[in-house]
């Protein structure tokens, strides 16, 4: 067994830049925007980038973590952007059938107002409108830090959402230090407690993979500004035994702190050297 880690990279260079990439700073999995995070269009899909990348790719550990562009919402209160999300969303799970047996993580959505259950109902629509029995991608709903309208906040909210969902086994959840801590939930001093909540109100069962970041802002700050590891109020020693925890084994573990790829490269270094199986 070791540490399953991997950052956020840019997509700019197509598939196989990012695994070389991903290889040269020590992560065995990796996390990218399938499109312009600010969600325009996507480009043109290049086959041989993709077979090469499968090539050099080759008895993937574990699945990489591709990112939804943040600005869909798929629980707006106007119905062109709920449209435009779903469109997305299902050309995106289509591209994502290329590299077969990945995840796709998605921020859930905001329901400016309308409130989280419904937020939730109108996730869910869009989210059973597009998924397929027949994909091999899951769809992770990713944990929020409840900043503004975010839907997401809480593990019941989430729990909510997902119990709407018709075809359970396409979607799961990630779940991202940085927010979670921001919205209440303390890593810090109740790593056990917190991954127990999570368990009985979602099922660890369910958790797919793992954002790991620090935050700049206090415990139930509800504000979402990541950190480095360990220059944040999380810290070093916290976020480590985040990626030790037994109930987390064997899953990927995504960095999206502000870096540039030499901090990636220490940040996995750093982290790999403290793992130790739990
Ligand atoms: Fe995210
Ligand atoms: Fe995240
Ligand atoms: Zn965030």
């Amino acid at each position: 067994m070791t540490l399953h880690i991997g950052c956020h990279l840019s997509a700019s260079k197509g598939y196989l830049a990012m695994g070389k990439t991903a290889r040269s700073i020590g992560a065995d999995t990796f996390a990218f925007f399938t499109r312009n995070p600010r969600g325009s269009r996507a480009k043109a899909v290049d086959m041989a980038d993709v077979e090469a990348f499968r090539d050099f790719w080759k008895d993937p550990a574990v699945p990489l973590v591709a990112h939804a562009p943040y600005t869909l919402n798929a629980c707006s209160d106007r119905e062109e952007v709920r449209d435009f999300a779903r469109e997305t969303i299902a050309s995106d799970l289509q591209r994502m059938e290329l590299i077969p047996g990945n995840y796709y993580n998605m921020h859930p959505g905001n329901h400016l107002g309308q409130g989280a259950e419904k937020g939730c109902e109108r996730i869910a629509d869009c989210l059973n409108a597009v998924l397929r029995p027949e994909q091999s991608t899951l769809l992770l709903l990713e944990t929020m830090a409840g900043k503004g309208t975010e839907v997401g906040r809480t593990f019941e909210e989430m729990a909510d959402l997902l119990s709407r969902i018709r075809l359970q086994d396409k979607v799961g959840v990630c779940l991202d230090t940085c927010h979670i801590w921001d919205g209440g939930y303390d890593i810090v001093h109740n790593l056990d407690g917190v991954l127990a909540a999570f368990d009985r109100v979602i099922g660890l069962d369910r958790l797919k993979a793992v954002h790991l970041n620090d935050s700049k802002n206090d415990l139930g700050a509800h504000k979402d500004r990541h950190e480095k590891i360990g220059a944040g109020k999380i810290g070093f020693p916290a976020l480590s035994r985040v990626t030790c925890h037994p109930a987390l084994r064997g899953l990927p573990f995504i960095l999206e702190t502000p870096n540039e790829l030499a901090g990636y490269a220490s940040e996995i270094g750093r982290l790999r050297e403290a793992w130790k199986e739990g």
